[in-house]
């Protein structure tokens, strides 16, 4: 049943032992500064259940949660209501509350993990069963993901007073895929102090995603994971590339945030770090000026007015210069890191993936990206391309292709609840 209404932040002491985590349903829940995504899968199937979004929490008159619950046929029914949540706790209380009405009055009971999405775990290279180190440890990260982490610790503390300390509690970092990578790809070209005593090195980011279509790809190459090379391209609003070998990840776009890499939304991706010494030397721009200028004012958004690649694409049909610019700017970026991964798989690559909102939606983009790369053994066949979009997975391999192009629609929410499970049943197992 559900707890007091307690404060925020005075968390319940994780346990360091396995909890029992009897029940049916896993829940996962990605907390964000003014947010929480549910959704709730059934652990024995993983099929999925009700699903939903507490927007602008804190912000008492226009806080909303919108919800899809499946009903008896499987058909989604949609609610959205307004609820004035204070903070992460009455949002997550409130969120019980209204599953307990809309889908289940024992829901509570039912539950034998909650899995959180974590954006940054620093050195985690495994999903966690929440203790106090592992806490530790997401406040240690907060240095990297200042408005990841701390957000995500609210929501941590809240469903430990939601659930109380029976129900497990599993860490699923973003970052732990990506740990695989060798030290020639994580380490910055600095004094190698900053890497030993500041851990300032590359982590890499969209790991759960990343691990996801590389299971799934190699399900569809029928391989075996450990035998699989790919290059996975998450593109969507924010967007990364990884190289991986064997099923480990030997490098990726992204590095110590997530603004290294690819052109984005509105993310700078790559560029001369001396452009930002410049900013603020000689135009004057304070350090969290910068900051909000690299990563919320700069990519598709700075160079076109929309960080939305649809709009782009459109502006660009329409003769736009700056959204033409844009759009080749960001096809270019992810050309240029496939080939740059090609060379350091050795060329030994059975297929490049295609992902996220950008890479499962828009045949345009993938076909612009996959263009002229026979030379790398890559080719699209056009009718295959066009009709990939919908979130199926599809092969779109042009004829005497040598490498496969795939897509397949990531599922964070059903890649955490797998980890979720296997981080509570091999623990129930050691215990
Ligand atoms: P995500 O962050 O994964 O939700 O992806 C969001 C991005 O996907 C936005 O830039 C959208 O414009 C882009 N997107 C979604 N559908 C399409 C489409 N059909 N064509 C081009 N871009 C798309």
């Amino acid at each position: 049943m559900l707890a007091g209404k307690v404060p925020v932040g005075s968390a319940v002491p994780p346990r360091n032992t396995a909890p029992s985590g009897k029940g049916s349903k896993v829940l996962v829940v990605n907390a964000g500064s003014s947010s929480i995504k549910f959704k709730i899968f059934t652990a024995e199937t993983l099929l999925p259940g009700a699903a939903g979004l507490f927007d602008r929490i804190g912000d008492p008159a226009n806080c909303v949660l919108k919800a899809s619950v499946p009903d008896d046929g499987g058909k989604p029914k949609k609610f959205e209501k307004k609820i004035p949540a204070k903070d992460h706790l009455t949002a997550m209380q409130d969120i019980m509350s209204f599953i307990d009405e809309n889908v289940s009055s024992t829901f509570a009971s039912e539950v034998c993990a909650v899995g959180h999405r974590i954006v940054h775990g620093l050195d985690m290279s495994q999903p966690k069963l929440l203790t106090p180190d592992v806490i530790r440890c997401i406040q240690d990260a907060s240095m990297f993901a200042p408005l990841h982490n701390p957000p995500h610790l609210q929501g941590i503390y809240a469903s430990q007073k939601v659930f109380g300390p029976d129900v497990p509690q599993v860490a699923v970092f973003d970052t732990a895929f990506h740990q695989t990578m060798p030290p020639e790809s994580y380490v910055y070209g600095l004094p190698y102090d900053m890497y030993e005593k500041h851990k300032i090195r590359r982590y890499g980011f969209h790991g759960t995603s990343h691990k996801y279509l590389v299971d799934q790809a190699a399900a569809m190459l029928g391989k075996k994971v450990s035998e699989t090379n790919v290059i996975t391209c998450h593109l969507g609003n924010g967007s990364s590339v990884a190289a991986v070998r064997g099923g480990q990840c030997v490098d990726t776009s992204m590095g110590m945030t997530p603004l290294e890499g690819l052109l984005m939304g509105t993310r700078c991706g790559d560029i001369d770090p001396a452009v930002v010494l410049h900013i603020q030397n000689q135009l004057g721009l304070s350090a969290s000026e910068t900051d909000t200028l690299l990563n919320k004012k700069s990519g598709l958004l700075g160079l076109t007015g929309s960080n939305d690649l649809r709009t782009v694409i459109e502006g660009a049909g329409k003769g736009e210069p700056r959204s033409q610019l844009g759009l080749d700017m960001f096809v270019r970026r992810v050309r240029k890191y496939i080939g740059a991964y090609m060379a350091m798989l050795d060329g030994q690559v059975d297929a490049v993936v295609f992902s996220a909102g950008i890479g499962e939606n828009s045949a345009l983009v993938r076909g612009l990206i996959c263009d002229r790369m026979q030379a790398l053994g890559i080719a699209v066949d056009k009718d295959a391309n066009a009709a990939a979009v919908g979130g199926k997975q599809a092969d779109i391999s042009g004829p005497g292709a040598r490498i496969r192009a795939l897509v397949i629609p990531t599922d964070e929410e059903l890649s955490i609840a797998q980890q979720t499970l296997q981080v509570v049943r091999g623990a129930a197992l050691a215990a």
